[in-house]
């Protein structure tokens, strides 16, 4: 299956094909992740932890099941979770008094823990994470890691002494993102979310969205800024230094396995999937080339040079099953892994490895004594590569549109004076969701797309996944 052809159907066979989902458990929505999928989503995690750490985040696990009365004490939260939530009534025989819902996402579950644990100025900021499975029921049509019902989440949260502390918090959320994404060699856009398609409860939401290969953006992340309106419903207050007793400010980061959707999308290509070095559950594969005579000498000093490229840190694969080495090559190009060494007779006899970059298929020679320098460049190259690409054809699907109608495939761009009913109009008559204002960029002077209304305010209106 060609990606060009057919986008979708494409997905859902390299997904499959190459180890990252198996979709054959009989609950729709909840797949299996076998090792190579798995590995490559921790190695998402650990880059994500390596990014909170770094600036004083703990992490914590909090548990699966929430008490029903407890979830209630938002209202808009409920409102907007309430036909996704999956529902514990029974325990053996009993049937609960009070029933227990699988965390959709764990304000609820935390936020009376913080109740307890946040007494005065000195407790704050309260910075915690988590990474784990939440629960979804989707109606819609679901998809290996974009549309799921057992989610794997990174679910940041943070408690702060005022309004203009939370804020900061944001910044350095999109300071956090922009690192990951880098690593993952995604494009991104920060998007303000409109009223009406905000995270129940919040007082504001930025959407983060990738463009993927259809034209159609995913949301890969999300920030958001709660002020107080949490923390008011589930008491958690301080005593400030005057002893007064102050409601703390709340954000929240969430990102899931949306971000490996997003990698598979965009890099992958008609032989399968390109998986960023920095979490390709290999980054090197050695294969030996052996030639009539000399297999064993030749599979011997390949193994030794699996070993001082292992040693030196790389996640490296040694292949040396009884097959052809052109299948290897397949084998490995489709699961993506981002550069192979190939070691014949020649190579070992001249003192070097060929290195071929599963990017651009490019051969180079490295010697043997340079092996850290050598693959390291390559590796890094590789990333800088993905991410030039993947930006270049991101640009190619923005477009400035005068009116709703007729939307393109990508991000449009258009006038829009900000009011929800306008909003609704752009919507409806693009066919496409309006994503909201993009963050960070001033907008021309024009006039709404509906109303005629003179404005400098933005609307990016893209198809979503
Ligand atoms: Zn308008």
């Amino acid at each position: 299956m060609r990606k060009s052809d057919d986008f979708s159907e494409w997905y859902n066979e390299v997904v499959e094909q190459n180890e990252l989902t198996d979709k054959r458990y009989p609950i729709k929505g909840m797949n299996v992740w076998p090792y190579y999928g798995w590995k490559t989503w921790l190695l998402i995690g650990s880059i994500v932890r390596r990014e909170f750490d770094l600036r004083g985040h703990q992490e914590v696990y909090f548990p699966l099941l929430i008490p029903e009365d407890q979830f209630q004490k938002e209202k808009e939260h409920i409102k907007g979770f309430d036909a996704q939530v999956f529902w514990v009534t029974r325990a053996g025989d009993n049937e609960l008094d009070i029933p227990l819902l699988l965390r959709p996402t764990s304000e609820t579950a935390m936020y009376p823990i913080f109740s307890v644990w946040i007494r005065s100025h000195a407790d704050l900021p309260l910075r915690i994470y988590q990474i784990v499975n939440t629960f979804r029921y989707e109606t819609k049509q679901t998809r290996a890691f974009i549309r799921v019902r057992e989610i794997q989440f990174i679910e940041g949260h943070t408690c702060h002494a005022s309004y203009e502390e939370a804020e900061s918090q944001i910044r350095e959320d999109l300071e956090i993102m922009k690192n990951i994404a880098e690593e993952l060699c995604l494009p991104y856009k920060v998007i303000r979310r409109t009223e009406w398609d905000k995270f129940p409860g919040a007082l504001y939401t930025y959407g983060v969205d990738t463009m993927l290969p259809d034209g159609r953006a995913l949301q890969i992340a999300s920030i958001h800024q709660y002020r107080t309106n949490f923390s008011i419903p589930y008491n958690i207050y301080f005593e400030e230094e005057d002893g007064s007793r102050k409601p703390v400010h709340q954000t929240t980061y969430g990102m899931s396995e949306r971000m490996l959707g997003a990698v598979v999308a965009i890099h992958g290509d008609d032989t399968g999937l390109i998986i960023p070095p920095s979490v390709s559950p290999v980054q090197v594969l050695v294969v030996p080339v052996p030639v009539k005579g000399e297999a064993e000498r030749i599979t011997g000093e390949a193994r030794k040079i699996y070993d001082a490229v292992s040693s030196l840190g790389f996640r490296t694969r040694f292949d040396d099953r009884d097959i052809r080495p052109g299948n290897k090559y397949y084998y490995w190009e489709r699961r993506g892994v981002p550069l192979r060494l190939e070691i014949g007779k020649r190579e070992i006899d001249e003192g070097f490895v060929t290195a071929v970059r599963r990017d651009s298929r490019a051969k180079i020679r490295i010697d043997i004594t340079d092996l850290q320098k050598g693959i390291g460049d390559i590796l890094h190259d590789i990333a800088s590569s993905l991410l030039r690409r993947a930006e270049e054809s991101a640009s190619r699907m923005e477009f400035d549109a005068d009116r709703p109608e007729g939307i393109r495939e990508g991000y449009n761009r258009m006038s829009w004076c900000g009011r929800e009913e306008c909003g609704k109009n752009i919507e409806e008559r693009s066919g496409g969701s309006l994503l909201g204002t993009p963050v960070g960029e001033s907008g021309k002077k024009g006039k709404c797309v509906i109303c005629g209304e003179e404005t400098d305010g933005i609307a990016i209106v893209a198809r979503t996944m």
